[in-house]
């Protein structure tokens, strides 16, 4: 498809495809990673309080509020963190940012699928460096001229988690690149790498309120590192968009992060059904992969994923199947409530018969 009215760079584009996001009600939707649970009430609240005559005001472009709280949180300074609109559009500034450049960037084979699209927005060469067997990042094949680094932690889809130990090594051993890691998934069990970013003055880490805390609709991602790399997003930032955060984002955001005791209740009562729901599907004959996140990616070494996916959409369970090469034999499914966690189980016993 394409039209004489668009650039050349348009009919070039292939653009991301998200998760759908159907308009059917009474779905079990575990198919794009959002948090079961509802956000803070205290999030709620504040985001209802900013609906009002305000509005007709432009937000804190700098949106220095929710920069504070973050900070804060973290025990960096305001200097150090980045925000903005979800963190899609956190990355889309860090690839043009801090990985555009002559050699190409490294990201894994199976990886996040926005990556590759941000490199052909922009310009960006890439080298889709291959999980091992067990789709574990190596370390070690990282060891090559590169433009950057970029890598979730813990990976999606697989959800399997890169040891801090690992990350300490990877950014000693590319000091004159910047490493991003995309830590999206990181409230669901990991070590998060913000404590090195005191060390490393190459390390950027994104995360993101989605899933952590229950807000994918209000679309809050920000990103902290050295204020160098932050001084570079602010500056493509201010030559894109002035207000990417509105004045309901910044409201709902900073109240968010201030209630860590929802966060916490949430977060564990998703690891809590992770672990029981990995091994229920264990018990069904699936092969589950370790998983640190608030997902499992999994296979029937006897059931096409394809199949599988197509019988639990017919139950009005919809869960995410990529047809990609090594993982087209795999369903990520997302940890919903306990609920939802067993109605899934009930529909797979069914199916496998
Ligand atoms: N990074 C990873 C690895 C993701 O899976 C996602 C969610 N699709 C994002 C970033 C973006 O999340 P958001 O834009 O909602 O912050």
């Amino acid at each position: 498809m394409s039209s004489k009215y668009w650039s050349d760079v348009v009919g070039k584009l292939t653009p991301y495809v998200p998760g759908e996001q159907p308009k059917l009600v009474n779905l079990v939707k575990l198919n794009t990673n959002e948090n079961p649970y509802g956000p803070s009430l205290r999030a709620i609240e504040a985001i209802r309080g900013e609906v009002g005559a305000s509005l007709r005001l432009y937000p804190d472009p700098n949106a220095d509020r929710l920069k504070q709280a973050i900070a804060a949180l973290h025990g960096l300074g305001t200097q150090q963190v980045f925000v903005g609109n979800g963190s899609d559009e956190v990355l889309a500034h860090v690839f043009l940012a801090l990985l555009k450049h002559q050699r190409p960037i490294l990201f894994p084979d199976i990886t996040y699928s926005f990556y590759p699209v941000y490199c052909g927005l922009y310009g960006i060469e890439y080298r889709a460096v291959p999980l091992s067997e067990s789709f574990e990042i190596r370390v070690e094949d990282y060891r090559q001229t590169n433009g950057g680094i970029i890598f979730p932690n813990p990976n999606a889809p697989t959800g399997r988690l890169l040891a801090l130990a690992d990350i300490e090594r990877l950014l000693a051993a590319n000091s004159e690149s910047v490493v991003v890691v995309d830590e999206a998934y990181i409230a669901f069990g990991g070590a998060s790498a913000i404590p090195l970013i005191a060390r490393n003055s190459n390390l950027l880490v994104v995360q993101t309120l989605s899933k952590s805390h229950s807000l994918a609709g209000l679309r809050v991602g920000f990103a902290l590192g050295h204020s160098d790399l932050i001084e570079a997003l602010e500056r493509v930032k201010n030559s894109f968009n002035s207000y990417p955060l509105d004045r309901l984002a910044i409201a709902g955001a900073t109240a968010a992060i201030a209630d860590t005791a929802h966060f916490e209740q949430t977060r564990l009562a998703v690891i809590a059904s992770r672990e029981k729901l990995a091994q229920q599907l264990a018990q069904l004959g699936f092969e589950v992969l370790p998983s640190q996140a608030n997902f499992i990616f999994t296979r029937h070494p006897q059931r096409d994923a394809g199949e599988l996916a197509k019988a639990l959409r017919e139950r009005s369970i919809i869960v995410r199947h990529f047809k990609l090469p090594r993982i087209e034999q795999f369903l990520r499914i997302t940890i919903g409530t306990d609920e939802q966690c067993a109605a899934l189980v009930a529909a797979l016993r069914q199916i496998l018969g």
